[in-house]
């Protein structure tokens, strides 16, 4: 139901928290954050309120400077610990607002060539399926360009990927979804409250975008992979 994407410069553990705590306010069920640790994708999530996330991070904390967080409201699969987001492969971690409505063909499909899912989620066949167009040879913003036009329904996504400290991949379809600009950081939230305290400056995503962002800077693409140009706008005084 909220997404917040961090490139950071610092350990980013909290900034993800404490944004999921100004997302709060959407409703929620469930709680989870992702980082990469030496360039592997490491979560903690939880049931339950985001309290709930910060005890587990007390006593087991995430280092990372890259990561994603997601506060969730369950649409498919319950509201359980293995169904909280981020989902993750061993190539990339991912967090959806939406609902995407053919999954279960394309699960089906994926299944049929051997991927295993751990979750009873609607997103997690978008992590599989772009993780298997990683695995035949693509690279992160070629799978995930390659992946999109096969979805039907709405969804702000968010992607980290394995061994990639400075990238972020973010797409919108029918949810909203915005890029924050910091100092040598970058930002991906679900909507400019989430990014207040983070970016002076935000572009929001139009319908079919995706945004690929790294600490220097951010491109736009529609769905078929041609760049795009988007405005970047002050954050309203008083958001
Ligand atoms: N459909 C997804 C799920 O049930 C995402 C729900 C949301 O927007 O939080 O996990």
């Amino acid at each position: 139901c909220g997404i917040i994407g961090i490139l950071g410069r610092g350990d980013v553990a909290d900034q993800l928290v404490d944004a999921l705590k100004r997302l709060e306010y959407r409703g929620y069920d469930s709680t989870g954050i992702a980082t990469l640790q030496d360039g592997r994708i490491a979560r903690r999530r939880a049931e339950g309120k985001l309290r709930n996330l910060e005890v587990k991070l007390a006593s087991d904390p995430l280092p990372g400077r890259t990561g994603i967080g997601h506060t969730r409201w369950a649409t498919h699969g319950r509201p359980t610990e293995a169904n909280a987001h981020p989902h993750a492969t061993d190539r990339l971690a991912l967090v959806h607002n939406g609902i995407i409505e053919n999954y279960r063909e394309l699960r089906f499909a994926l299944e049929d060539e051997g991927v295993r899912f751990s979750s009873e989620t609607d997103t997690e066949v978008v992590a599989q399926a772009v993780s298997h167009e990683m695995a035949s040879g693509l690279d992160p913003q070629a799978a995930v360009l390659a992946v999109l036009p096969r979805l039907r329904g709405a969804f702000a996504l968010a992607f980290l990927f394995e061994g990639e400290e400075d990238l972020m991949i973010g797409a919108r379809r029918g949810s909203p979804l915005a890029v924050g600009y910091g100092d040598g950081e970058m930002f991906l939230g679900s909507d400019a409250l989430a990014l207040a305290p983070f970016s002076d400056d935000i572009t929001y995503l139009e319908e079919g975008d995706v945004v690929v962002a790294t600490r220097a800077g951010a491109s736009f693409f529609d769905e078929s992979g041609t760049p795009v140009a988007r405005r970047r706008q002050r954050i309203p005084v008083g958001v």
